[in-house]
């Protein structure tokens, strides 16, 4: 019976056209893969909630960043860094950016800085920071991030061998949308009837020797189980530690999805709980490596990256002054730095979002989204992608966290994620072109690649 399985298993391999074609084709790829740790040194003041009272208490779990280099058989270039932090500020990516391209000739486009978005984690930056005595230690952080994060690079490119790589996915449904209506409000709170995008998708590495080297895989959901005192990457820290135990050797590297809207429950804001969806994650990624048919993937390898200018809306003196009467401080007090702004001139009219889409030849698209992107944008783009391609992978959280992206009805909605948390630190909330305007590029973009 054992070998009967075995022979029909063979034959409808064979028989696959996905398989049949791949063999040949995917050595064709060169991949390195590199880790580096980013976790701080004493207390520091921690990002993601702003109702924290003190600085970090010690350290559960070390975080790191993480690179992985891919480059197809002409050369094309990927390097995707993870983080695992609150945010990809856009100063550290422009630095970054310009370093790497300095040093290996690396170019934007060729370059994904992705930011899980734990809460647990240090601020890399002085913005949401309270207490005056912990801005130099976040700023201190950020250098030094940057400096780690062009290291890891550097070290990714340098272990670049030959290359074996396969697209497979799972899905994981602990995420769920926390934007739930009571009357007129929406408060964050479950809702089983909201989006969710409970995708799990996974790229697999294997060296020459057909061993496995690196998974880099995603979900769309907030890394906000913990919410203590202790440094800890949440839930994707715990997936990554636990595919990396179960695997010596292995590089395990997490992507955040287009999770602004999501969080994980049940959330008792624990270790344990932070720890048992990660073993949740680590499972789905695990079902998806064990897939028969996973989808080798063929260069070649194209990638693009452009910027989609957002509008704000609302930003006039009037706005202003009745936003500086807000109860909600980081509001308040940002309405009334922006009125003395507007004393010396007029305010940003837009803020620029970076997109960016690889292409892995005509088997895998990858598109990278700023900000905190709310999981309709994932939804729309497997929806309208899907004809030209056969798998969609939408990250969001990429190369700069300036705050968070509403689509279109997130924004008419409003709430938190579509109005009132951006006002801490923008000068106004988007306008309902916003997603259109992603959106678009994400298409144009692809466009552009492909002649
Ligand atoms: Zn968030």
């Amino acid at each position: 019976m054992k070998t009967f399985l075995r022979l029909t298993l063979a034959l409808v391999a064979a028989a696959s056209p996905v398989f049949a074609a791949a063999t040949p084709a995917i050595l064709a790829w060169k991949a390195g893969v590199a880790s580096i740790d980013i976790t701080p040194e004493g207390p520091v003041w921690m990002a993601g909630y702003g109702a924290r009272k003190k600085p970090s208490e010690g350290v559960a779990q070390k975080l790191n960043a993480k690179a992985l280099a891919l480059e197809d058989a002409a050369g094309n270039r990927l390097v995707a860094v993870t983080l695992d932090l609150i945010s990809v500020p856009r100063a550290i990516r422009e630095g970054v950016e310009s370093q790497v391209r300095e040093r290996h000739g690396l170019r934007p486009e060729s370059l994904l800085l992705n930011a899980s978005h734990t809460h647990s984690g240090p601020s890399p930056y002085a913005w949401g920071v309270p207490d005056p005595a912990y801005v130099g230690k976040a700023e201190a952080y950020g250098r030094e991030l940057e400096e780690k994060i062009v290291r890891v690079i550097g070290e990714a490119l340098k272990q670049s061998a030959p290359a074996g790589l396969h697209y497979t996915r799972a899905r994981a449904g602990f995420a769920m949308n926390r934007r739930l209506r009571v009357g007129t409000e929406i408060r964050n709170s479950p809702n089983p009837d909201g989006p969710v995008d409970h995708d799990v998708p996974v790229l697999r590495v294997n060296g020459a020797d057909g061993k496995l080297k690196a998974i880099l895989f995603g979900y769309a959901c907030h890394n906000t189980v913990t919410g203590f005192y202790k440094i800890n990457g949440d839930y994707a820290g715990y997936a990554q530690a636990y595919l990396e135990e179960a695997r010596p050797g292995v590089v395990a590297l997490f992507m955040m999805g287009a999770g602004g809207d999501q969080n994980p429950y049940p959330r008792y804001l624990s270790l344990e709980q932070a720890a048992q969806h990660g073993r949740t994650l680590a499972n789905a990624v695990e079902a998806a490596l064990s897939v028969v048919e996973q989808r080798p993937l063929h260069g070649p390898l194209r990638s693009a990256l452009g910027y989609a200018e957002l509008d704000y809306a609302d930003i006039g003196r009037a706005d202003l002054e009745r936003r500086a009467q807000s109860k909600n401080v980081a509001e308040k007090t940002r309405a009334e730095e922006l009125l003395k702004q507007l004393q010396q001139g007029p305010l940003p009219r837009s803020y620029p979002c970076p997109v960016q889409v690889v292409q892995f030849g005509a088997d895998l698209t990858l598109v990278a989204i700023g900000g905190e992107t709310t999981v309709d944008y994932s939804l729309r783009l497997k929806r309208e992608l899907a004809g030209e391609r056969p798998a969609i992978w939408v990250a969001g959280y990429s190369n700069d966290v300036f705050g968070y992206l509403g689509s279109r009805r997130v924004i008419v909605e409003g709430g938190y994620e579509g109005y009132s948390a951006n006002l801490g630190r923008h000068p106004g909330p988007w306008t309902t072109s916003t997603e259109d305007r992603i959106i678009s590029l994400v298409h144009e973009l692809s466009r552009s690649i492909n002649h």
